[in-house]
């Protein structure tokens, strides 16, 4: 059976080029990184040429503000704790999304039982947080914001640069006054690291989070960017690993191959995503032409170029991902994490779409391997899946009738 994986979103496989660089740090150079001797000091090279790769991608300044981490989702949460409890005695307002993924929602609601106070800015209809109520939602206790750079359900991307210079002109404008209270950036960028490009410094953010696993690299790494000068503090205590930032020895091997791929992700980025798109928008656009009564979730003017969220009305996404897995398609209902619960999806709830179309979105999210034939077979198999289980389903059967 041919098989087609369309979920590049929730992970993408390991590329060769980041295994061989792993490869030696499974052999030979298994020192430890803090060791002094020559064979920690072998892997710490590794460790530091990885460093000096990451910052170099992002456009960091310093090697030094890379920190490595065991996941995206512990960059979020390093991120946003450890910024929040640094300055707590500074303020305690926090301004997010309501589309953000769980990694930084639940750890946003977790300082909210802990006496911060959050602000979930709403989205319009294409999932887009407004920068005028980014700037709006900004009181004198505000000591970060936390938006995503594109969301991971429907791709959309936020405008990320226009809330650094909020946040830019704010600070100038807290220090004129004398104030002491600093206002931070993050952006979860673990969706668009190697598929668009990255700037910390043009975007304005002081802390910035990845994960190897979305761009061809391990799982089970990440990594954060955090500012030269910015007041973070851990959340896992221990050694003075990660410029006592992230205790405990580092993931070497799960460093090196993060670092390789997102190298590499960055040189194929225009060829790739140009390409993706030109699939991405064939897969839409024939999926539109074949099957009626269906809504693109998203904002088609700012959108990653391998995503398209889609909605058919009156059947359920977790039908259709289960027939096009019998069929070999791997899509997904939204986020990986989220699948397996009957809730609609947030995001797309918070975008107002209406909760049994929110019920009937299925992502296929394009990935290197996908080629125009993939595209050609998925087209073959959608219609009829969708046709089939509208057949069998009873709101369809009223509606068509009535
Ligand atoms: N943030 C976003 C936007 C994601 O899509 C994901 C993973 O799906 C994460 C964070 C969590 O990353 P990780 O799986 O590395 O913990």
């Amino acid at each position: 059976m041919k098989r087609v994986y369309l979920d590049h979103s929730a992970t993408t496989p390991l590329r060769v080029e980041s295994r061989e660089a792993m490869m030696p740090l499974f052999g030979d150079i298994y020192g430890n990184p803090s060791s002094v001797h020559g064979f920690g000091q072998e892997a710490k090279k590794h460790l530091e040429d990885a460093r000096e790769l990451v910052a170099k991608c992002l456009n960091a300044a310093r090697p030094e503000e890379i920190i490595f981490t065991g996941c995206g989702t512990e960059a979020d949460n390093l991120a946003i704790k450890g910024i929040a409890f640094a300055n707590r005695e500074k303020g305690n307002h926090i301004i997010t999304s309501q589309i953000e993924h769980h990694a930084v929602l639940n750890t946003c609601e977790y300082l909210a039982k802990n006496g911060f106070e959050v602000t979930y800015l709403p989205v319009n209809e294409g999932g887009r947080v407004r920068w005028e109520d980014v700037a709006a939602a900004i009181k004198p206790t505000t000591i970060l914001i936390t938006i995503m750079h594109a969301n991971n359900e429907v791709g959309t991307i936020q405008p990320i640069e226009e809330i650094g210079t909020i946040a830019a002109a704010e600070n100038k404008r807290r220090a004129a006054l004398g104030s002491a209270v600093w206002l931070y950036v993050h952006t979860d960028a673990v969706q668009t690291a190697g598929k668009i490009p990255l700037d910390v410094r043009a975007m304005g953010v002081d802390l910035l989070s990845i994960s190897g696993h979305k761009f061809y690299g391990p799982k089970g790494v990440g990594a954060l960017y955090v500012k030269k000068g910015a007041r973070i503090q851990p959340i896992l205590h221990g050694g003075h690993h990660e410029r006592n930032l992230r205790a405990g020895t580092e993931n070497v091997a799960g460093i090196a191959g993060l670092a390789k791929a997102l190298e590499l992700a960055i040189m194929d980025m225009d060829h790739e995503q140009k390409r993706l798109g030109v699939l991405r928008d064939q897969l839409e656009a024939g999926i539109i032409q074949q099957v009626p009564s269906l809504k693109v979730n998203g904002d088609t003017a700012h959108r990653m170029a391998s995503v398209t969220n889609i909605s058919f009305a009156f059947i359920e996404g977790e039908g259709i991902l289960l027939s096009l897995d019998l069929a070999g398609i791997a899509a997904s209902t939204g986020s990986a994490c989220a699948s397996g619960s009957l809730e609609p999806s947030h995001v797309l709830k918070a975008m107002g779409v209406e909760t049994t179309l929110a019920q009937g979105a299925l992502r296929f999210s394009l990935g290197h391997q996908n080629t125009a034939e993939d595209i050609a077979y998925v087209l073959e198999t959608v219609p009829p899946i969708i046709d089939r289980l509208r057949s069998m389903s009873p709101l369809y059967q009223k509606t068509v009738k009535s």
